[in-house]
């Protein structure tokens, strides 16, 4: 065999997926925020004619276009922590846009390329709360961040303004840090992530008149009914062009005040305009204005009504979202031919994606969020010189939880077992095939938020059908997509759909297992609750203090360290610096969001942490016990993620009820059967001391449980004593002797 052979053979076998041997290539990510698959030419839809996108179908033209790419959570925020981690959202606990913050301690993609020697940069938006972390550089707009004469928070701190359109300024950043930023003997990761097309749409100056002298194409459910067998939440929806457009805020007039509330809501006004200098106040004015003059001139004179004043409002939005794609086509237009003018382009794969999809008045509606094609699809466009074949046109259904693996592999980094996703290396190199063993279907979930009303749904996605779940409603939606790509009509209840409706749901079941998605373990805040959000707040507050040694993890049982159990704790627990966040009333998804919610923060840093939780499981609503199980394993995995040196010592549930056939004592004995199996025989380590507190026949004393749930003091000094040999040996900290006597 010649020589070159076996050397490729051999990079081969290493999946060295570099351009040229021993060299890794360089990663640009292009990312803009609710650009749909509908507005880019290259996927070829009513509007690729009438708005062409050259500078993007060149990255398809000379690489590959993925038809069946989607994301897992179709909101901003949540996308982007899928992105970073390789997770699903209840994994990551970025959930949604109103509760979550972003904990950047958790693995993400940037921090393990820039292990591996990449130089990482984040330029544009970032949305989610918290400061980047894994970025050598970064530069990012606060929040949604504003069109015009922009604010970036700087890594140093505070921020600055920049004069002049968003979207060509992150682009002028993101060259400048290729130009002159970085340390060029490393391979680099750059993400450039834009605001545009997002809400409220707020064209260049240059593109204010464009398509002006033109009619946008309608799309055929631009009037949808909600009917055909579809859930009866979407009818509750709030993000309809015809019902739910701003009067200032979306529609470009000034004020807030809406002149005609009957077709246009008050409340918002244009955020972009106050912001603008004269010059750009001026050229807005002159675009605008007379549209505006019209229109209202026509709504006083009874000459538009009904349906058209919808399509007079679709017309407005939709130019102007096409606009702010206009920007966002040319920008990348210059990116390309940066790479092109430094030599970078043979080595640097181009990325073109969109945290999520976006209704161009399908089913009536601008916004994402529904698991429906328009939001779920996330472009995704590539061009990797002398890998992925030019023209390429990709069926492999692929996930924004895959990049972060990708990246990994293309780094050359290990990619960690608890990532969700996989490398798509496989699928770039052959875009016309599946890679071997590939996915089935996708899964997807949305966990409802205050905005736009949408109901929380979750659901799995294969090459031909889609199967969602809307839990507030108890239905079930089945779309044949071949059929009806348009999702027109559920057929989950036509019988000659029954095979696959059963398939689907055995998909569904499947996918959520191996994701371990359950009532269990999707975080969740028990904010409602006055003492709880408090006790939250002052625990918070304390771990950032910082200092502690040891840390106690639970419920009621372990909140009560601080009661029952009081002066146990001070002799045995407070000389070594225990952090206690124990919650009353908590289950496992409750210490899952307290985790992922400022309760452990880089200063807490223990040598052990006593976990023991899930009885409430048990008690609030017979949960199975794999399913509390699985909120265990959760909360575990977590805990390795943040603090992989940290010894844990997992406790079997405490035996609850008086008698040994008690319904609830059993069940915790079946979620100890599980739990039990957690230990790995090096971090995790298992502990029952259930025997410690029964009597010989089996029974709960009252003498030390008196309400058959809660120790008390006698109970909190035999549970200290029944782990204190296994705290001291993982801690390192001497023995505490047992009071006298017991
Ligand atoms: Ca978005």
């Amino acid at each position: 065999m010649p020589a070159i052979i076996l050397l490729s053979f051999a990079l081969a076998l290493l999946g060295a997926p570099a351009t040229a041997a021993g060299k890794r290539p360089n990663i640009l990510f292009i990312f803009s925020d609710d650009h749909a698959e509908a507005a880019i030419s290259a996927y070829g839809s009513h509007l690729a004619k009438v708005a062409p996108t050259p500078h993007l179908d060149r990255i398809a033209r000379e690489g590959a276009i993925f038809h069946n790419s989607f994301c897992a959570n179709s909101i901003c925020g949540p996308s982007r922590a899928c992105i970073l981690t390789g997770k699903h959202s209840h994994a990551n606990g970025f959930l949604d846009n109103n509760n979550s913050r972003f904990d950047g301690t958790q693995t993400t993609f940037p921090q393990l390329v820039q292990d591996a020697g990449y130089q990482t940069a984040l330029i544009g938006k970032w949305h989610l709360k918290s400061n980047p972390t894994g970025f050598d550089h970064w530069e990012i707009l606060p929040g949604q961040g504003a069109y015009y004469n922009p604010d970036f928070l700087q890594m140093g701190g505070g921020k600055k303004r920049f004069e002049g359109y968003c979207t060509d300024i992150i682009t002028d950043k993101a060259i400048a840090w290729l130009e002159g930023g970085r340390d060029k003997s490393k391979p680099f990761v750059l993400m450039c992530q834009h605001k545009a097309p997002h809400r409220a749409w707020s064209p260049a100056p240059r593109h204010l008149t464009l398509f002006d002298d033109i009619e946008m194409p309608e799309p055929a459910s631009l009037f949808d009914d909600y009917g055909g067998g579809r859930s009866k939440t979407l009818k509750e929806h709030a993000m309809g062009i015809a019902g739910h457009m701003y009067w200032g805020h979306d529609m470009k007039f000034h004020g807030s005040k809406s002149q005609f509330p009957e077709h246009f809501l008050s409340g918002i006004a244009n955020m972009s305009y106050p912001r603008m200098n004269e010059a750009q106040k001026r050229q807005w004015d002159a675009a605008y204005g007379p549209k505006n003059e019209k229109l209202i001139a026509a709504l006083e004179s009874g000459e538009l009504k009904g349906d058209d004043v919808t399509r007079w409002k679709y017309q407005r939005y939709i130019k102007d979202y096409l606009r702010c794609i206009r920007a966002v086509d040319e920008n990348v237009g210059r990116v390309l031919d940066y790479l092109d003018d430094s030599g970078l382009a043979g080595d640097t794969i181009v990325i073109y994606s969109s945290d999520q999809g976006f209704y161009l008045g399908e089913h009536g509606w601008y916004d994402k969020r529904w698991m429906f094609e328009e939001s779920l699809a996330m472009p995704f466009l590539i061009r990797w010189p002398g890998v992925v074949p030019a023209g390429a046109q990709s069926q492999t259904l692929i996930q924004n939880i895959d990049y972060a693996p990708t990246f990994l592999d293309i780094a050359g980094a290990e990619v960690p077992a608890a990532m969700h996703g996989r490398s798509l290396v496989p699928a770039f190199k052959n875009p016309a095939a599946p890679p071997e063993d590939w996915r089935e279907a996708i899964y997807y979930s949305y966990f409802g938020e205050r905005t736009h009303s949408v109901a929380r749904h979750d659901g799995v996605r294969t090459d031909r059908h889609k199967l969602i779940f809307f839990p507030t409603t108890d239905e079930w939606n089945l779309f044949d997509l071949e059929k009806d790509p348009g999702e027109m009509r559920s057929v989950h209840a036509e019988p000659e759909y029954a095979g696959t409706l059963a398939d689907m749901k055995v998909l569904y079941t499947r996918q959520r297992a191996t994701f371990g998605v359950s009532s269990a373990t999707v975080p969740q805040p028990r904010l409602g609750e006055g003492w709880w959000k408090k006790r939250h707040a002052e625990k918070v507050k304390a771990a950032k203090a910082g200092g502690y040694e040891l840390l106690f993890l639970g419920d009621s049982i372990t909140h009560s360290w601080e009661n029952g159990g009081k002066e146990v704790f001070a002799k045995y627990y407070a000389p070594r610096k225990t952090l206690n966040l124990g919650f009353s009333g908590d289950r496992t998804e409750h210490v899952l969001w307290r985790l992922l919610n400022g309760e452990l923060p880089p200063e807490v840093d223990p040598k052990v942490a006593v976990l023991m939780i899930g009885t409430n499981n048990t008690g609030h609503s017979m949960q199975e016990a794999g399913e509390t199980a699985s909120g265990i394993r959760a909360i575990l995995d977590l805990l390795r993620d943040r603090r992989p040196e940290m010894q844990v010592l997992l406790l079997g549930v405490f035996p609850r009820g008086v008698g040994p056939d008690d319904p609830k004592r059993k069940r915790n004995g079946e979620i100890n059967a599980i739990a039990e199996t957690f230990a790995d025989g090096d971090k995790i380590h298992y502990l029952d001391i259930s025997g410690a507190f029964l009597a010989d026949d089996r029974t709960l004393p009252k003498a030390v449980m008196p309400d058959a749930l809660h120790p008390n003091p006698r109970g909190y000094a035999i549970w200290a004593a029944a782990m204190e040999d296994k705290l001291a040996e993982f801690g390192g900290w001497e023995k505490v002797a047992p009071p006298a006597g017991d």
